[in-house]
């Protein structure tokens, strides 16, 4: 249904918004579509499962997560399996949209499809590719960007409806990658994210500057942290590469080691206790809730938000809670590389920032080859308007000089640095959550991704507000 057609829908009652909104504390347990290959019935009845586990949790606010399918190549969309959802409850759950397999006509649609379900709590993320795709084959895919799907929300009639949010990947441990994500972070918000979810990890101080950095440009949107519950199996396939994004660090690999070498229930004990230590560490940290991947079953739900709620009642000071997490995880060391940037200063040490707002640190130079700087010169010489003349023009020149693949909508190159964005596998406008900590592309074989370079190009030429301040 297009806008003008849409009617008018006043925003009803929403107690994931409200929780989020008035202070309290959500507890997000997820559940994943299936690929078009199984019977939704099973996932219709996990959902339907997990729901009243959420509803049985005494302590805590809970609901669901609904996720599109990953690792494979066609899935049920989250939307469509929302019909499992008792009505009545809706507003208390978040659905996602991936961008995967989408373009603009059928974002539309799957909107449309959202709004009909009673859904009003979206969370736009742009889709991974799989593990063993590579450029060649993500050739004939599409990744619909988070923010253009949430700037379809802001043009609904009905957007006031709409709860939506966007997904952030802060576990960056080089300046430029870290300074990409949070230039694309800001354009979600500028195109109308309302919360934001912060992916998996386990480095608290990543958690903290996120909260930091939100709060330094004065955004003062709920955020959330997914954590995820790890079994054996889970942690093999972390370091395995099947998770796009996440990253387990070798010094905290040795503790899950350890942890395992008594008993799988000990390895589980040890799992709960850390959720509940990350749970309330978001808490006193600012965060508004956490959804947890990695629950097997419903009676899990109900298990984690009783732990969670009694963890916020053990832990109701920062320095306690920080002695407690610190003799918990070893003082590990959660960057998977030495020399990793951090946004402010390296200790854990205050919730809340002190002395007001807090010193970021300078990152060192930006690192960029005499090829790179020609190249870009003459780019920048030879397509100065590109951005303003037709697509196809002066071709030839622009795949000699830049690469050019010619499958951009529109050409951006005045705006990333004269570096061509058809060279990102996805063909996305801005990085996503799957760049690997050494900054190359979550498609195998791509090399440095492409919104990484452009970002540090901007950082050597001292353009980093242009990035953010893109309009696309
Ligand atoms: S180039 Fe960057 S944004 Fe594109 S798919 Fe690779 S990691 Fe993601």
């Amino acid at each position: 249904m297009s806008e003008e057609t849409a009617s008018p829908v006043r925003p009803g009652p929403n107690r994931f918004r409200d929780t989020l909104e008035r202070g309290g504390f959500m507890v997000l347990g997820e559940v994943r579509s299936p690929g078009r290959d199984l019977d939704p019935e099973i996932t219709r009845e996990r959902i339907r499962a997990f729901e009243q586990a959420g509803l049985a949790a005494a302590g805590q606010p809970a609901g669901l997560a609904v996720l599109d399918g990953i690792l494979c190549e066609d899935f049920y969309r989250a939307w469509e399996l929302a019909d499992a959802l008792s009505p009545e409850n809706r507003d208390r759950h978040l659905v996602y949209f991936s961008g995967r397999n989408h373009d603009g006509e059928s974002a539309l649609a799957a909107l449309e499809g959202t709004r009909k379900q009673g859904i009003v709590n979206l969370s736009a993320v742009s889709g991974s590719a799989m593990p063993e795709e590579t450029p060649r084959k993500l050739q004939s895919r599409r990744f619909f960007e988070s923010t253009r799907m949430l700037r379809l929300c802001g043009e609904r009639a009905d957007r006031e409806a709409f709860f939506a949010g966007a997904t952030v990947n802060p576990f960056q441990y080089s300046a430029d990658s870290l300074f990409a994500q949070l230039a694309k972070l800001m354009r979600k918000v500028r195109s109308g994210a309302q919360f934001v979810v912060a992916e998996c990890n386990w480095d608290m101080l990543k958690l903290q500057a996120l909260r930091w950095y939100l709060n330094s440009r004065n955004c003062f949107i709920p955020s959330l942290a997914r954590l995820m519950f790890l079994t054996p199996e889970r942690v093999e396939r972390i370091l395995g590469g099947r998770y796009q994004g996440i990253v387990i660090s070798p010094d905290f690999h040795e503790i899950l080691n350890k942890e395992l070498r008594f008993s799988r229930s000990q390895f589980e004990s040890a799992q709960w206790r850390r959720i509940e230590l990350q749970a309330a560490g978001c808490r006193l940290l600012g965060y508004s809730g956490v959804q947890l991947a990695g629950l097997d079953k419903p009676e899990q739900l109900t298990l984690a938000a009783d732990r969670i709620a009694g963890a916020m009642r053990e832990f109701t000071d920062f320095n306690d809670w920080l002695q407690a997490y610190n003799s918990y995880q070893a003082r590990a060391e959660m960057a998977p590389m030495p020399s990793s940037f951090y946004l402010y200063d390296r200790s854990l040490v205050s919730a809340l920032p002190e002395n007001g707002a807090p010193l970021m640190r300078q990152p060192d130079p930006a690192e960029v080859t005499g090829v790179e700087r020609f190249r870009m010169h003459l780019a920048k010489f030879c397509f100065p308007h590109a951005d303003r003349q037709s697509r196809d023009g002066r071709r030839l020149l622009k795949k000699l000089l830049v690469g050019c693949s010619g499958s951009c909508v529109r050409c951006r190159l005045p705006q990333t640095m004269f570096v061509c964005t058809g060279h990102c596998p996805k063909h996305l406008e801005g990085i996503c959550g799957g760049i690997r900590p050494d900054g190359t592309c979550e498609v195998a074989g791509v090399g440095e991704c492409v919104h990484r370079k452009i970002m540090r190009l901007a950082r050597a030429y001292d353009r980093t507000g242009c990035i953010e301040d893109a309009p696309f």
